[in-house]
């Protein structure tokens, strides 16, 4: 059985984004980028549904720039076994249903029986490639996976849900979104990151698939969380519980 593992390349999760002086968007230059947090959590399923015998190959794929051959080699050292990148412009932003369109059409190259991708890129926030993909080729879909597992044509995934936990099956094939307590991913090793460099990574264009990648979307604004002001320190709890009382909090 053959996985399909889709990862973004996004701004690293521990730098603090910097919004552009004219307010068009994050400022990308110079700062470190790495492969969206839930893609990892995605890999690392598909790997160890392959170290349990459940899967056969396990195939990375990502939109975005060049550069993005970094964030493929990162999950080929995980453990995938192949990559494809549809390499766009740098700068280019790829919608969601543009994305989902492109997966779509490696989908139907490479038949996987399961897509496991991110509930969402921390980027752009979207939570909408996993699903739109669902509905553009017709499979089900398990969304917000916090554990799955995979017996006779079927995955059976719990799904995080308010307040609790939701059990479903799915026939395959199926497309699975991870949440972030599905698994904790592994850290590749010098050696598989060695091996990974040699890797079948093939590179192709959206116009190989015939998808126009255009936007849809013109982003207006985009403005930093406002600044918290400072707290101020009360002597002692009586103070305190007079001042919550004074806000109605107590
Ligand atoms: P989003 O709908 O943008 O929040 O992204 C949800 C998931 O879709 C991500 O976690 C990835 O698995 C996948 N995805 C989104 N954009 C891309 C991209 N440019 N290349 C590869 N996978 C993507």
């Amino acid at each position: 059985m053959k996985i399909l593992v889709p990862v973004k390349r996004v701004l690293d999760y521990n730098v603090k984004p910097r919004v552009k002086s004219d307010g068009t968007g994050v400022d990308l230059a110079n700062v470190k980028m790495s492969m969206n947090p839930f893609d990892e959590i995605a890999v690392e399923e598909a790997i160890r549904l392959k170290e349990k015998g459940v899967a056969t190959e396990i195939v990375v794929a990502s939109i975005g720039p060049a550069k993005a051959q970094e964030t493929l080699r990162t999950a080929l050292a995980m453990g995938a076994d192949r990559a494809i990148l549809v390499q766009v412009d740098d700068g280019v932003e790829v919608e969601p249903l543009a994305v989902a369109k492109l997966l779509k059409a490696i989908a139907d190259e490479e038949a996987p029986q399961l897509v496991i991708l991110g509930k969402q890129a921390i980027d752009d926030d979207s939570n909408q490639t996993g699903q739109m993909l669902g509905a553009l080729t017709g499979w089900g879909q398990a969304t917000f996976a916090n554990e799955v597992s995979v017996d006779g044509g079927k995955a059976t995934v719990k799904r995080e849900i308010d307040g609790g936990l939701q059990t479903v099956n799915v026939s395959l094939p199926a497309i699975i979104t991870t949440d972030l307590r599905l698994n904790e991913p592994r850290y590749p090793s010098l050696p598989n990151i060695m091996k990974a460099k040699s890797k079948p990574l093939a590179t192709k264009s959206p116009a190989d698939f015939g998808v126009d990648v255009a936007p849809r979307l013109k982003t207006l604004k985009v403005t930093e969380p406002a600044q918290r002001s400072a707290g101020i320190k009360v002597p002692d709890v009586d103070t305190l519980v007079e001042k919550l009382k004074a806000m109605g909090v107590a």
